[in-house]
């Protein structure tokens, strides 16, 4: 369903979105056999490429004879790995629980970091094997951290790009502005630290099919809820809404998970387009829109607003929000349309801004 942002993905993080149906080499097995007869205990590592059905092997096993199954090195390992199986089919038949507390902070261990280009990395942070995140689409969590010498919390807002559902694991991608205080400090962190984490907090609602279409102007790391958005309307082969996404950032450099949305954009032309602008090309080759967002830019690629039933949708810097959509209120409510977007006669039923 996520193969593209798996595929990207994985090529940098090799255990990425692994399942538990996946193939298990070298799996690592505690192995507790308790006999009724004798009570006999045997534990052992095992690292051998095994066979991929745990049925089969409960079936195999339950064939031997109880002294041979357990003494035997190869249906030990085979056991071994039926108790490794076991425990994550268990993980999958557990109720799923939800990890995130919409009213406290919880602490959320780092696992893994990943570059992904000059100034922005991936983050991994575990999960229980039963657990998901808990996020509605759209939705984002807030972020605290108590950093040096502040005598208040920092609190920012972020989208993690991993499944809705993904279980054991979320992924955050984080663009790091060496001035800005809670991106620095998220990349300042190493696996086995701890992140403080909020949410969710829900910022519209999506149900499928509701728009007939929807514009998304993103800038920068504002790409992460427009992901989350995208790779969730495409998973669902009912929802025949339209989506346009128009990508800005300083730089091709600056272009983070290009290939999942070319390759989301190639596999789904009828319902997903994807146009990147940069704020000056490096190359005569670039084929893409270059400067700010203008209104011309809007009106090419946005969905019109004499259309019924459409969505124009905005995440980025404060500025690129001045000229594109106007600004959030200062309590963070919608405010009022403005910017290209008042000035092409988008209504404030059509605009949301992340
Ligand atoms: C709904 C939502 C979801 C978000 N999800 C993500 C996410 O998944 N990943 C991610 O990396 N960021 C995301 N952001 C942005 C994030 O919340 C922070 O604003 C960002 O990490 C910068 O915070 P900071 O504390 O490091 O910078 P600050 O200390 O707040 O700012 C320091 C400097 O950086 C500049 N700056 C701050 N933010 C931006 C920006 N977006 N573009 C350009 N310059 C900026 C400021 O102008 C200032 O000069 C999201 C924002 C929103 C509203």
């Amino acid at each position: 369903m996520f193969a593209t942002l798996r595929n990207t993905l994985s090529r940098q993080l090799p255990r990425a979105y692994s399942t538990a149906a996946g193939g298990a080499k070298n799996g690592n097995g505690l192995l507790w056999a308790s006999l009724a007869t004798g009570g006999v205990l045997v534990g052992g590592r095992f690292s051998h490429t095994l066979p991929a059905h745990t049925w089969n092997i409960r079936v195999h096993a339950k064939a031997q004879s109880l002294t041979s199954t357990i003494l035997h090195p190869k249906y030990a390992a085979q056991i071994g790995y039926y108790y490794t199986r076991s425990k994550e089919a268990q993980a999958n038949e557990a109720p799923v629980t939800k990890a995130l507390d919409p009213k406290n902070f919880t602490p959320f261990k780092l696992k893994e970091k990943v570059p992904i280009n000059h100034d922005t990395s991936m983050f991994r942070f575990e999960l229980e094997p039963n657990q998901e995140l808990g996020l509605d689409i759209t939705s984002c969590f807030v972020v605290k951290a108590r950093l040096d010498g502040d005598e208040k919390d920092t609190i920012r807002p972020y989208t993690p790009v991993s499944p809705q559902h993904a279980r054991g694991h979320f992924d955050l991608v984080v663009k790091n502005y060496p001035q800005g205080k809670m991106s620095s400090h998220i990349h300042n962190m190493t696996p086995g630290d701890v992140l403080e984490i909020k949410g969710p907090i829900p910022k519209h609602p999506y149900k499928a099919n509701e728009f007939k279409e929807i514009g998304m102007i993103a800038g920068g790391s504002g790409i992460t809820p427009m992901l989350q958005l995208v790779q969730h309307v495409l998973a669902d082969p009912n929802d025949h809404t339209k989506m346009t996404l128009v990508f800005a950032n300083k730089s091709e450099n600056d272009i983070i998970l290009r290939s999942t949305f070319d390759k989301f954009a190639q596999e789904h032309p009828d319902r997903f387009r994807v146009f990147y602008v940069v704020d000056k090309a490096s190359s005569a080759d670039w084929k893409g829109e270059t400067g700010y967002i203008t209104k011309d830019m809007v009106k090419k690629y946005m969905p019109s607003p004499d259309q019924d039933n459409v969505l124009v949708s905005i995440c980025g810097p404060i500025p690129m929000m001045k000229l594109v959509s106007g600004t959030k209120a200062p309590d963070y409510s919608q405010g009022e349309v403005g910017g290209i977007f008042k000035e092409l006669g988008y209504s404030s039923n059509q605009v949301f801004k992340f």
